[in-house]
């Protein structure tokens, strides 16, 4: 098998919706005029990756191969490829496609391309058939979707910055976090300890509400100003009005007034994580204060680039614990149980020949 010819390659597939993920072999397409060929050394295991193998959200597509934080070496580049060299250190996050014509592809947003981006796994692919992602030993994806990853930083360190990593610094830029501004940042999991890092990178003044304070040595290890428990319901009176900008990353419904009763005046409560079901809100919330409610799915390919150059010159990666493919399903129980400091990063070399 020659990196050129690789189309079948070891994955570890989620056979049906809810089951333990089992070894198996699955097509890559062959390195076409634009295409990059991966050979991956780390993927990180996503709460997301969770969700979609439990069909949580519904369209899922089975087997199913998660993983949308790729890290990796080009093997192989494609005849048209201008952007990446064999050899080159590269990323993938959960676009590997988009329409690149409409208005939010050409502004840079390809997270929501008005055709539907192609998504890095449980996708339409090129050839009709799912996209299959990271766990597993090589991918082919198109150079426009394919990421450098600065010398500075460990590709074990960089796989997650490609989903956890974009999907806490495209808000806290959008929103304008920095000197000056107070942030908090609701769960310290794999997305909320980004957040608290980049934030605090950026000048933010940082909090961290986590349910209780088990967690508040390594949050101000990550860089926070101030950690509280939302389990203690004074911790909702002591902050109220307390914040310019909050960023939940929570998988679980929160409750949002009270959430929103800890925002300043013309305050944004911003939302990343994704419960299953409907939230509910009295708008009074928002009017006595002006305040906003929104929400944020991470951020464009450009805007990924520069993350991942604003961590390198930051010096700031992610807390991983870095598994073999054997692991995966008890790393999943784990994460369900937030037995995880901070992300776990599947090592690729473990995953056998099937
Ligand atoms: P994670 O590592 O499991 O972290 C989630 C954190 O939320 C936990 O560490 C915990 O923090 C808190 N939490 C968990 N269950 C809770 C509950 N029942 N009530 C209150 N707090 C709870 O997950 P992740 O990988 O960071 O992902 C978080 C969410 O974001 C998932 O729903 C994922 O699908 C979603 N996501 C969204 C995007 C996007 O683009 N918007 C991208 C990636 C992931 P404490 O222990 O500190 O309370
Ligand atoms: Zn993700
Ligand atoms: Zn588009």
């Amino acid at each position: 098998m020659t990196a050129q010819t690789v189309t079948s390659v070891p994955a570890y597939l989620v056979p049906a919706a809810g089951s333990r993920l089992e070894r198996g072999t699955i097509p890559r397409r062959p390195v076409g005029e634009h295409d990059v060929l991966i050979e991956i050394k780390y993927t990180g295991i996503c709460h997301t990756d969770i969700h979609r193998a439990r069909d949580d959200m519904g369209g899922g597509v089975f087997p199913m191969v998660p993983g949308h934080e790729i890290a990796g070496v080009v093997t192989a580049v494609g005849p048209g490829v201008t952007q990446h060299r064999t050899g080159d250190r590269v990323g993938v996050g959960c676009m590997v496609d988009s329409c690149r014509n409409c208005d939010n592809c050409r502004g840079g947003q390809e997270q929501f391309c008005a055709n539907g981006a192609v998504e890095t796994y449980n996708s339409p692919g090129p050839d009709g058939g799912p996209t299959y992602g990271g766990y597993s030993t090589h991918i082919v994806v198109d150079e426009n979707f394919v990421l450098r990853i600065p010398e500075g930083i460990p590709l074990a360190e960089a796989a997650p910055l490609l989903c956890a990593g974009i999907t806490l610094y495209s808000p806290l830029v959008h929103w304008n976090a920095g000197p000056g501004k107070k942030v908090a940042v609701v769960g310290l999991g794999g997305l909320g300890h980004m957040g608290v890092k980049i934030a605090h990178a950026m000048g933010a003044e940082v909090t961290v509400l986590s349910r209780t304070l088990g967690k508040k040595d390594d949050g101000e290890r990550l860089g926070a100003d101030h950690f509280h428990a939302t389990s203690d319901p004074a911790t909702f009176e002591r902050l109220a009005g307390a914040f310019d900008l909050i960023i939940s990353t929570v998988s679980a419904n929160l409750e949002l007034d009270a959430y929103l009763s800890l925002l300043r005046t013309n305050g944004t409560l911003v939302n990343v994580g994704a419960p299953s079901a409907p939230s509910s809100v009295m708008l009074f919330s928002l009017m006595a204060g002006r305040k906003t409610l929104a929400g944020s799915l991470i951020g464009g390919i450009a805007e990924t680039q520069e993350m991942l150059d604003f961590c390198a010159e930051h010096d700031l990666g992610p807390d991983i614990e870095v598994v073999s493919g054997e692991q995966i399903n008890e790393a999943y129980e784990r994460v369900l149980t937030s037995d995880v400091r901070y992300r776990f990063v599947i090592d690729a070399s473990t995953i056998p020949a099937a």
